[in-house]
């Protein structure tokens, strides 16, 4: 039998967790709880979840701050950011500190059911040690490399801590090199979603932290160019830096 993912959920109105953990356990999912941010930081660290779906107005410690600090502890864990209202500022401030994608209350439940499969950790990530240095990552471009194994990208052989989403849009844009892609195709193509509107957004704030872990001049990228009025692309011509 298939290992189930376990999804944490972090938030404090008990009815809201009680149906995402029904619709969670529906769905395939393991589930573990916490009603407070204190509590949800400590559960993020000691039980490993593959998800975190994480209220941002909580007792103890509000969500941006649990996000914050798991990634200042390198934690890249999937993390949703659930906001409480249509609030821009909500949404843009999530995923500057290292969210992977919000949804905003009220949801439908097959929207965050989507959400949460399309946001999983689709591989189990490895340890980047032992099995690392027997294989190797493979060059990407320039100074970059990436274990596809481990999910892991290098910069003059360093690892860099990148989100599962900053990843797989290096990644995908990496694999097309010089491809130009608007942010609605790297919506579908990356974040797998079938509708886009407002959302375009994401991939702006995703793309400009990617290039401040991976370009040595953020305002002047060598890896991930802008296309003005058209997209992205990756250059296959980026240099070692
Ligand atoms: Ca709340």
């Amino acid at each position: 039998m298939e290992n189930k993912k376990t999804i944490l959920i972090v938030e404090d109105e008990k009815n809201i967790v009680d149906i995402l953990r029904f619709n969670l356990q529906r769905s395939g999912y393991a589930t573990a709880e916490a009603y407070d941010g204190a509590d949800g930081l400590a559960k993020a660290r000691g039980s490993n979840p593959d998800l975190i779906l994480l209220d941002v107005m909580l007792p103890k410690k509000n969500g941006f701050d649990v996000c914050k600090t798991l990634r200042d502890e390198g934690n890249n864990v999937p993390v949703i950011i659930l906001t409480a209202r249509e609030e821009e500022g909500d949404k843009v401030r999530g995923l500057e500190i290292g969210a992977d994608d919000y949804i905003t209350k009220p949801f439908s439940m097959r929207e965050l059911v989507a959400r949460v499969g399309a946001n999983i950790r689709r591989t189990t990530e490895l340890s980047h040690s032992a099995a690392e240095r027997e294989s190797g990552p493979v060059p990407l471009a320039g100074n970059l490399s990436v274990s596809a194994e481990s999910h892991m990208v290098f910069r003059s052989g360093r690892p860099i801590d990148l989100t599962q989403r900053e990843y797989d849009l290096l990644t995908f844009l990496a694999a097309h090199p010089n491809k130009v892609y608007s942010r609605v195709d790297l919506m579908e193509q990356v974040w797998n979603y079938g509708y886009v509107g407002d959302d375009v957004r994401t991939v702006d704030v995703t793309v400009r932290r990617l290039r401040e872990k991976i370009e040595e001049n953020p305002a002047s990228p060598a890896y991930i160019r802008t296309r003005r009025g058209m997209g992205y692309y990756f250059s296959s011509a980026a240099e070692a830096q």
